[in-house]
């Protein structure tokens, strides 16, 4: 009596630990589940966030480029401009060559005249008087008298021509000198408004340096996250194989194939699951495999019409992604996925209806797939779900 009652105990104890077991690996599972939903929103925003600063980048580049195109297109005004000026500054020193030049002549001629009036006027009266008397007649007299008079007025037209081309040289200079400084003016506009694009392509270069930091921050931010989409993938697959090894290993006979309350039965008998979902962009589906699988009967999980049979190859003849594969929908909402089974084995067509545990396919291991298996998924609206809660 006392043997038994321990016996009760002891396995009372067992049933405890399993079902808390249980418990920790579900609050496990569907916390994982939600950090890699999380994780995967996060990749989206990081991508999208990637792409809006590649946009900005690539816009705010076009706009230095225009820029450079500017500021080159006022340099070479200003160096336009900066020729002119310099023709021009020759010009004026030209002209101011020529007007010291007459300035000289005139203050020559100046000197000369006063000097030959002082010298008339020192000799006084007489010489210039013996001039007249020595004429020897009176036409003399006269012609001399005209002679010494039309000296000083040729003196004086020759300095009043000198002035007059002197004037005439400082009007013109004065031109270029007004010219020069409008020139000048334009010169400085055409400075200031290269300055202001300068400027302004500075603060786009610094914009650009800015988001060159943004992307290879966001980067970093973007593999973190797939790093941890990998950690929270590799701790999943963990689970489902602790799952499996706890449900009875690859052997999975112990398991009823009653349907589930979806109406499900397991695709395939006497094998459980070996590698489990993990996630819309990880594994789709869950993998069925297990010691002398090769060949065994693949079944309709559901009644249902087949609308998919048929083999991916590459143009080489070589099977890829699924294999020999077959889709069948099951007028539910649902449709189950049957992957890489054996070369020829498909027992059904497009268009046919299929009952519930009827064989359609032989597992094998076409495709992309490294051993015997049998990839399963439950596709909801087209897309894939996670087909173990719909298994008995
Ligand atoms: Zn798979």
């Amino acid at each position: 009596m006392k043997k038994i009652g321990l016996k009760i105990l002891g396995i009372l104890i067992t049933a405890i630990i399993l079902l808390q077991y249980n418990v920790v690996i579900g609050a496990t599972k569907s916390e994982l589940n939600a950090s890699s939903s999380e994780t995967d929103q996060k990749i989206e925003e990081a991508k999208e966030e990637l792409e809006n600063i590649s946009a900005e980048k690539s816009e705010t580049l076009q706009q230095v480029e225009e820029l450079i195109t500017q500021i080159s297109s006022y340099q070479s005004e200003i160096d336009d401009l900066d020729t002119k000026l310099s023709e021009i500054n020759t010009q004026i020193e030209s002209a101011q060559d020529k007007i010291n030049e007459k300035q000289e002549n005139y203050d020559e001629q100046q000197e000369l005249l006063e000097k030959r009036l002082v010298a008339t006027y020192e000799a006084g009266e007489t010489s210039y008087l013996d001039v007249l008397l020595s004429s020897s007649s009176l036409t003399d007299l006269i012609s001399n008298y005209y002679l010494i008079s039309e000296i000083t007025e040729s003196d004086m037209e020759l300095m009043e021509k000198i002035e007059k081309e002197k004037q005439e040289i400082e009007t013109a200079k004065q031109e270029l000198e007004t010219n020069k400084k409008e020139l000048d003016s334009t010169r400085a506009q055409k400075q200031q408004k290269t300055t202001e694009l300068q400027n302004a392509k500075t603060q786009k270069d610094n914009y650009v340096a800015q988001l060159n930091e943004d992307e290879k921050n966001t980067q970093a931010e973007l593999e973190q996250f797939e790093q941890d989409k990998r950690d929270i993938q590799a701790q999943l697959a963990e689970i489902a194989r602790k799952e499996t090894a706890s449900s009875g290993g690859s052997n999975g006979s112990n398991i009823a194939n009653n349907p589930s309350s979806s109406g499900y039965i397991r695709p395939i008998v006497g094998y459980g699951i070996t590698c489990g979902w993990m996630g819309y962009s990880g594994h789709t589906g869950v993998d069925f495999s297990g010691s002398g699988i090769a060949g065994k009967p693949i079944l309709a999980a559901k009644a249902g019409t087949v609308v998919t049979s048929t083999a991916l190859k590459y143009s080489n003849g070589n099977y890829r992604s699924y294999g020999e594969y077959i889709v069948i929908n099951h007028h539910d909402g649902t449709m189950t996925l049957y992957a890489h089974g054996a070369p020829g084995s498909r027992l059904v067509s497009a268009g046919q209806s299929v009952s519930q545990g009827q064989q359609i396919m032989s597992v094998g291991t076409t495709g992309n797939s490294t051993g015997y298996h049998l990839h399963f998924e439950v596709r909801v609206n087209g897309r894939p779900v996670n087909p173990a809660p719909y298994l008995p």
